[in-house]
């Protein structure tokens, strides 16, 4: 049974908000070069205005790339190409006699939407080395020193700012797709994972539904109170999550209902899987309080029609087995119902 991989909300807005600044920044540089080749061309610089020539050029194709492109192919290939700019300005100041090292100051930020916090780092400290080899045949000593002062706290600065941002957003992607009671994935993240499947973007194109409801919770509640409740949901979600495989994703779907996606895996095998789960709640110990599930089984493929059709199938099925009794597995339709 194949693990969950999602392209989750969290993922989508920063590859969106990556896209846009790209985009505007691609903007600002194709302007900003137009003004510096017209500046440099009426100062007769002729070897910078050809050089803001060309990053016209290459900011210009970045932004029709951005515009045509997947947008995550062309934020890095808009951030590449500058990078790669940067790295190509600073021999050319030195072979020109014009230091260039003020637009070093742009490699730090821009890396950052490139790599990771540590392999952005390694490579501003390299590009930095690299800036000051160029630098020394240049200009005095102590410009050398200044920039590297300025340059090396500027790099402090992005990297301690990247890392936040990282660590920040792993803890916010976590709580927008957890549930706080259980830390089961929550309904949120299950909606994504079947808008997925119904996209075709979903790690497989057949799946098998298990919606799991714990028998009589309303007088669980009401005999021992909500914190007992608490307690309840809790612990069925671990003795769920005891019995499935690593891989494979336990969703809390509702306030004491459960939902599993099999991916890649058929009707009998999920009903196999639904009878183990159902009979390690039925002999779990949850001290004072007896607890059962009753689960309903659907199957899903691609050319069977919506996938949302196979969701309420799972939790017609679902009811069956209440209506059944309780405390038991029931699959939708034609397969015979177990227990
Ligand atoms: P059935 O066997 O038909 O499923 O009956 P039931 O009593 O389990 O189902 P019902 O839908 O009548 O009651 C579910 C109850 O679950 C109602 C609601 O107050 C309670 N509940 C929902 N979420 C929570 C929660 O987070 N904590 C607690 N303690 N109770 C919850
Ligand atoms: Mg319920
Ligand atoms: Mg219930």
């Amino acid at each position: 049974m194949a693990a969950t991989r999602r392209r989750d909300s969290f993922s989508i807005l920063r590859e969106t908000m990556r896209w846009r600044v790209a985009l505007v920044l691609g903007v600002l540089i194709t302007v900003l070069m137009v003004a510096l080749g017209t500046l440099n061309t009426s100062l007769g610089y002729t070897d910078t205005a050809w050089l803001a020539g060309g990053i016209f050029l290459a900011s210009g194709a970045c932004v029709v790339g951005l515009l045509t492109l997947p947008r995550q192919l062309g934020a890095t290939i808009f951030f590449s190409v500058i990078g790669t700019v940067l790295v190509v300005v600073i021999p050319f100041g030195a072979m020109h006699e014009k230091p260039m090292q003020h637009w070093a100051y742009i490699f730090p930020p821009l890396l950052v939407f490139l790599l990771g916090s540590g392999r952005a780092l390694t490579g501003m400290v390299l590009y930095g080395l690299y800036t000051c080899v160029f630098l020394v045949q240049q200009v005095a000593p102590i410009d050398v020193v200044r920039f590297a002062s300025g340059y090396g706290l500027l790099v402090c600065f992005i990297y301690t700012y990247a890392l936040l941002q990282e660590r920040a957003g792993a803890l916010l992607r976590f709580h927008s797709d957890h549930d706080a009671l259980t830390n089961c994935l929550n309904r949120r993240t299950f909606n994504e994972a079947i808008d997925q499947l119904a996209d075709n973007a979903g790690p497989a194109s057949r799946c098998t539904f298990l919606l799991i409801d714990i028998d009589h919770f309303k007088a669980i509640n009401d005999e021992h109170g909500h914190l007992v409740g608490d307690r309840i949901i809790t612990e069925t979600a671990a003795e769920l999550g005891r019995i499935l495989d690593p891989g494979v994703a336990l969703f809390r779907y509702g306030g004491e209902e459960f939902a599993v996606i099999l991916y890649d895996t058929g009707l009998q095998q999920g009903v196999v899987l639904a009878e183990r789960l159902r009979a390690a709640v039925a002999t779990a110990d949850f001290r004072d309080v007896m607890v059962s599930v009753s689960i309903g089984v659907a199957e899903w493929n691609a050319s069977a029609g919506r996938i949302e059709g196979a969701v309420g199938a799972a939790d017609r099925a679902l009811y069956d087995a209440k209506r059944q009794g309780r405390n038991r597995v029931v699959a939708h339709a034609s397969t015979p119902s177990c227990r």
